[in-house]
């Protein structure tokens, strides 16, 4: 078993020496054995929340308390069946939300880990993707800008390599990598510059190193036991409900106080005042709200997972529902990120068209009508070779089909390559690498430095307004020339204009070199030779369109923030049909140039945003923002996490997406789809939808026991139902049904409503409304069924188990008035939530089979009850079916 030291005090040959690794890394039979020896490299993660914890979690409420109290104060009073029963409602409700919520937990667990980190290795010198908890030491890693480095490593190669650290040694700004330095061993952490941590972010650059310890072993496992799990946020909206539950508590203890003192005063015995008063608080009191909003937020965060939408935050569910903005990249999330280069247009108007499409590297460069000729493909051949020179992809051909590897951008000159008769391979072997500068898109363009036989040559590609500065020539069919940037720029937006997205490529030679250590790039990049503009094509995904357009009619606007050419942006901005005006297009250069006052107001007009660099990403989300928007953003670059941090909505890219965007985000996109953002959107409707709805089920149900119970005291007649009975009514018959209502499958016309003001109350007009007129119908209509039957001489027992019974057929049928607030219940398929369905009945059966079952049914003082006065019940019950039908109809 190898042990490594010290890595950052050892020079690369004998980190190479110690981890018996090499340039190419291990083999896999070794790396096959060290999984064994070394074990997985993961670090414990926080476990679940058991179920007892869970249950025990349950007792954790103040009203769990009163009723505790108030069953020992029964037993104390020798009462036992009343003590007994209150017990077991306590248990039944524990145990139901056991069951909702470990549910729950378990399905926010496994959506976490659904997004695993995946790193680049090489092994046996063939690069591969692998699952970092595979990595062992000696592994050599590739690191580029976004990674999340996946085990502590010694770098051998660094380019321009930063690395943010806080996270293990707080500081903030990141440290600058040097793989060819060695350091004394006792160098504290942060200097240790020619090391990478595990845990820690590229946020520049590139690299390679060799693995040296995995799992507890690393700087971070080492401390990971004192790192605290940071506690998952509550939805702001559960903390609402909280805390709206908490004042209506104290609302309806000052109440029930005061009816508690008239009933003493009345001369009721005060043990069975103080039950009825606890009974009432359970009513009026919806405690089981909080729960049923959580379960809430994760059934929809189900949901979306199924529609590719992972919830890394659980807020973000109800914060997606009020999207009043989608801000959204365009390479990759509303195209397919599969770049075909289409034109090459050379100095001197002359274009040639490249046929076919994706990978596959077949069909020749031709002239518009006719075959090129081959002294114009050599004339081409110096652009060709710049493309794969200054090209970090691979495109190889495996059982026939071609596989491509890296860069959407890059692999597209890979293609072209072959079409114009330069096979990659023989160009990478005759030139030899010397330094390179890596694509990042606040550069945009990339180059590098290759010697062969002698000379040294520059190659560079990239936005044409980034390279054309740094030429003096162009290359011609007739040979080399004075550049002619004003024929350029005007080829260079004519191809934009038409949709395409135009590189540039230029190169230089040296015939003699003066060899220097340090080899910066930037320094060789004047006086180079403009070789030609490529056009190349990223096809729309083919549900974009349909996305776009139900974003407008949902009433979303949309915003395109891209790195890429205003005139491109707009022609894919108008395709999409969401800007129609050049005007509605700016620049990343011409925002910076505008005055900080009036920015705010230019951001808000505009629709696309050009040429933007990562940094300014977050000012424009800023902006919007301020401007009264609540807005998505999505990002995949390492320079997005503040704009994602910033915006309402982060949403990171599940494929393309770099680990640092999607450790920031708050939704993750599996497929990359921006209309898997549209169907996030409708389901986070869909879930404030539905706590809309057990809201008013739990509300009006209670406000109608207190109405019966006011007017009972008014009217001086005995109390309606007892202390046990409004128990039952509350935690189990409404506490089984009101959880169906969070399944709700949603009415199908989320997307074609206005967002939601973000703020907005859940008790707004309608739903007071709705909740007074329900808690006044069924308050009055049980009352004056009580008492009839009272005034009529019906023994008091039977009188409320009657009462009773139509409380609970209230409260079933209810459930039909709050599957829509506008539309009629018959509209709605009684089938299509069959959770809901269930429940219902369920809870129905569970009544009429406690009539009948000894014991249970004389503590709780009902008895059977005859079919005939069901059915008359039931007809009273339906009364509020038809109240609320009418309501709505006048709504509507
Ligand atoms: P987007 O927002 O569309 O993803 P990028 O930031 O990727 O835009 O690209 C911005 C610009 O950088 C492009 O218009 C192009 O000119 C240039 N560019 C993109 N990819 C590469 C690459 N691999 N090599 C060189 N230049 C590139
Ligand atoms: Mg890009």
């Amino acid at each position: 078993m190898i042990e490594i030291k010290a890595p950052h005090s050892l020079s690369i040959e004998e980190i190479f020496t110690e981890s018996k690794s090499s340039d190419d890394g291990i083999s896999q039979e070794i790396a096959d054995i060290r999984v064994q020896q070394f074990g997985p490299n993961i670090l414990p993660s926080k476990p679940p929340t058991g179920v007892v914890a869970i249950f025990a979690r349950q007792f954790l409420n103040p009203l769990i308390y009163i009723l505790f109290s108030a069953s020992i104060l029964s037993l104390t009073l020798g009462d036992e069946s009343d003590a007994i029963f209150i017990g077991l409602v306590l248990l039944i409700n524990a145990i139901i939300g056991t069951i909702q919520e470990s549910g729950a937990e378990k399905s926010a667990h496994a959506l976490k880990q659904m997004s695993a980190t995946i790193c680049r290795v090489e092994r046996d010198g063939e690069v591969m993707q692998l699952d970092s908890s595979y990595l062992v030491p000696g592994d050599l890693v590739l690191l580029e800008s976004g990674n999340k480095v996946p085990a502590d490593l010694r770098l051998i190669h660094s380019h321009g390599l930063e690395i943010d650290e806080s996270l293990l040694t707080g500081e903030s700004l990141a440290v600058h990598k040097l793989a060819t330095e060695s350091y004394d061993e006792n160098t504290a952490l942060g200097d240790r510059k020619n090391m990478a941590f595990s845990g820690s972010m590229v946020t520049r650059g590139r690299g390679r190193g060799i693995v040296t310890s995995t799992g507890l072993n690393t700087e971070l496992g080492k401390i990971a036991s004192s790192l605290s799990y940071s506690e998952d946020s509550k939805p702001p909206l559960v903390i609402r409900m909280e805390r709206f539950t908490k004042n209506i508590a104290i609302f309806f203890v000052i109440i029930t106080a005061f009816i508690a003192l008239i009933l003493l005063l009345k001369g009721e015995g005060w043990h069975e005042v103080l039950m009825l008063s606890v009974a009432l608080a359970v009513s009026a009191i919806p405690e089981g709200l909080p729960v049923a909003l959580t379960i809430a937020l994760s059934i929809a965060g189900r949901r979306m997972a199924k529609r590719n939408v992972i919830v890394r935050k659980l807020p973000a569910v109800e914060a997606l529902g009020s999207c009043s903005m989608v801000a959204t990249d365009k390479t990759g999330t509303l195209t397919v990120n599969q770049m075909t280069i289409k034109k090459i247009a050379i100095p001197g108007n002359q274009e040639f068209l490249v046929p076919g499409s994706g990978l596959t590297p077949e069909g020749e460069i031709h002239r518009e009508d006719q075959p090129a000729y081959s002294e114009e493909l050599a004339r081409l051949r110096p652009l060709l070779e710049t493309g794969v020179l200054c090209n970090e992809s691979k495109l190889i051909q495996k059982d026939g089909i071609w596989q491509g590897h890296g860069d959407a951008v890059d692999l597209s000159f890979l293609v072209l390559a072959y079409k114009g008769e330069v096979i990659p391979e023989d160009v990478l072997d005759r030139y030899k690498l010397i330094c390179e500068i890596p694509f990042e898109p606040e550069n945009q363009y990339s180059a590098a430095m290759h010697a062969e036989a002698g000379t040294h040559i520059i190659s560079i590609k990239g936005a044409v307004e980034k390279l054309l500065p740094l030429c003096d020539e162009m290359l011609t069919l007739d040979g080399p020339k004075t550049i002619n940037t004003h024929d350029i720029n005007k080829q260079a937006e004519e191809l934009a204009s038409a949709g395409y997205r135009v590189l540039a490529l230029a190169n230089k030679t040296y015939e003699t070199f003066l060899e220097d250590e340090a080899c910066d790039l930037n320094f060789h990049l004047e006086k180079l030779t403009f070789l030609g503009l490529v056009a190349m094509i990223d096809p729309l995904r083919n549900d974009t369109v349909e996305a776009v357009k139900q974003c407008q009619s949902a009433g979303i606007e949309l915003a395109m923030i891209t790195g890429d050419h205003p005139k491109t942006a707009f022609a894919i901005a108008s395709e999409l049909g969401f800007a129609s005006d050049i005007k509605e297009v700016i620049t990343g250069p011409e925002l910076k140039l505008k005055e900080a006052q009036h920015r705010t107001d230019i951001i808000a007009q505009a629709k696309v945003f050009a040429r933007v660099e990562p940094a300014q990403k977050l000012e424009i989300v800023q902006s919007l923002i301020k401007n009264g928007q609540y807005v998505a953003v999505t990002g995949d670059g390492a320079n997005d996490a503040p704009a994602l941090k910033m915006a309402n909505v982060g949403i990171a890219m599940g494929k393309s997406g770099t680990d640092v965007a999607k450790e920031t985000a708050d939704l993750i996109i599996t497929d990359d789809h921006f209309a898997s953002i549209v169907a996030g959107i409708e389901e986070g409707r869909i879930a404030y939808n539905n706590i809309r709805k057990v809201v008013y089920l739990l509300i009006s149900t209670g406000m109608a026991e207190v109405v019966l119970f006011i007017l009972s005291i008014i009217a001086n007649i005995p109390m309606p139902l007892t202390a046990v009975q409004l128990l039952w009514l509350n935690l189990v018959t409404n506490g089984i049904q009101d959880v169906g209502l969070a399944f709700e499958p949603g009415e199908g016309d989320e997307l074609s409503k206005p967002p939601r003001k973000p703020g907005e109350r859940i008790f707004d007009r309608p739903m007071l409304e709705r909740i007074i007129l329900t808690a006044v119908v069924m308050g009055l209509i049980s009352f004056f069924y009580f008492h009839y039957l009272v005034r009529t001489g019906m023994e008091i027992n039977m009188a409320r188990n009657l009462t009773l019974l139509l409380m609970v057929l209230f409260e079933n049928i209810m459930i039909a008035n709050c599957r829509s607030e506008t539309k009629s219940a018959f509209s709605i398929n009684p089938f299509n939530n069959k959770i809901l369905l269930f429940g219902t009945i369920g809870a129905q059966l569970l009544h009429i089979g406690v009539l009948y079952t000894p014991g249970i049914n004389k503590v709780l003082g009902v008895m059977p009850v005859s079919f005939a006065d069901w059915l008359l019940l039931l007809g009273l019950a339906i009364s509020i079916l038809v109240v609320m039908e009418i309501y709505k109809l006048i709504r509507r």
